[in-house]
């Protein structure tokens, strides 16, 4: 439960609101909206009350996303700030915007998706504001009686599921979203009125953005991939992990994860990390291949719908999370299956 006294001071910014409202923090890349904004707005819209979100970005960046939100389903209003202070959103730029906005609003809650920049701003602008944060959801839910919120996240890997209450007497309440807890707002259908607000100069940020270097894969990208074909140790070498997993993700049309295992022993890179410390990911099929199925591991993958396993040793713990086990030798399975598939 969360203790409302932190929040005394914040309240006297806020109006009391009945219905919520949330402000949606939207990012976006290489021209288009990131698809984890869309599963968090899938969560804020869960509230029941009215969603507004807010596109920050350098002055040529932000008129094409503002054109797609204003699509989104779900989207009352967009908010959109451009100033070349946001080309890269440094948190030490963006915090002062969020917080003149939310200290003259009227919102209940401010969401996002759980990502490295959102998990930067928004407890940021939550400790200036001194209301608490709640990070990394799986269910959100409004009490409409108490006024108070109930969200679910998952601690210690994944092994419990901590429900925590925030109540009414909180009166902003700050939450960054698990993507793969939600399903992506449809991008077409809603007919959001655009708001533009002015940018918040920062004299002498002290950090300063040099460049942006993306893994460049013609691959789906793992995150969102709906068929994940993972190597683990077992693949030897870099030359062999590429060589036998490759031409099973071709034909299933997946992207490649790898266990930290793999990644630490320069099988793989590191953004094809799944696990705790790597990327959380939930298709529709995963296929572990020669992966023990260490704590840390399933912690990344076990919300995957079908999840098939091919281990040597029928004692590993993977499969007591697979749907489909088979213990063999995967350099013997893989090929096999692999002309099956083109058949
Ligand atoms: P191993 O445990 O060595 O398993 C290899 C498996 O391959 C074995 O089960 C073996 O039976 C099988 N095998 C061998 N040869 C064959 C063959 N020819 N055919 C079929 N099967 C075969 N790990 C992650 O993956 N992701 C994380 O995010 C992560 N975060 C961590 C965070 C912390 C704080 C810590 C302490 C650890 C973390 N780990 C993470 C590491 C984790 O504990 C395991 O060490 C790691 O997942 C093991 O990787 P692996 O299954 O590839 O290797």
């Amino acid at each position: 439960r969360l203790r409302p006294s932190t929040a005394t001071a914040a309240a006297r910014f806020y109006a009391s609101a009945s219905s919520p409202h949330t402000l949606l923090f939207i990012e976006h890349r290489g021209g288009a909206i990131e698809s984890g904004s869309l599963s968090a707005l899938t969560a804020a819209s869960q509230l029941g009350g009215s969603v507004t979100g807010i596109v920050v970005g350098a002055p040529d960046e932000v008129e094409p996303i503002v054109e797609s939100a204003k699509k989104l389903k779900g989207l009352s209003t967009v908010l959109h700030a451009s100033s070349p202070l946001y080309k890269a959103s440094l948190p030490e730029a963006v915090t002062p915007l969020l917080k003149q906005i939310l200290e003259s609003s009227s919102y209940t809650h401010v969401a996002a998706a759980h990502t490295t920049s959102a998990k930067s701003i928004l407890p940021r602008v939550a400790a200036l504001l001194d209301v608490p944060a709640v990070s990394d959801i799986t269910s959100v839910e409004h009490d409409a009686s108490s006024g108070a919120t109930i969200f679910t996240r998952p601690i210690y890997a994944g092994n419990a599921i901590a429900t925590v209450r925030a109540p009414e007497s909180i009166p902003l309440k700050f939450f960054t979203v698990r993507t793969t807890a939600f399903d992506a707002a449809a991008a077409e259908g809603g007919s959001a009125e655009a708001k533009a607000v002015d940018a918040v100069e920062v004299p002498d940020i002290p950090t300063e953005h040099i460049k942006t270097t993306i893994a460049k894969s013609d691959r789906p990208e793992l995150g969102v991939a709906s068929r994940v074909v993972s190597g683990g140790r077992a693949l030897k070498d870099a030359d062999t992990f590429k060589k036998t997993l490759e031409p099973l993700a071709d034909v299933l049309g997946a992207a490649i994860g790898a266990s930290r295992a793999a990644v630490d022993a320069g099988y793989a890179d590191n953004s094809l990390q799944v696990g705790q410390t790597g990327k959380v990911v939930a298709p529709e099929l995963y296929m572990a291949l020669g992966i023990s199925g260490a704590i840390q591991h399933l912690a990344g993958m076990k919300d995957s719908k079908l999840i098939v396993a091919v281990n040597k040793d029928p004692d590993a713990p993977i499969f007591q999370v697979a749907d489909v086990g088979l213990v063999a030798d995967l350099f013997e399975v893989v090929p096999e299956l692999v002309e099956k598939l083109k058949k």
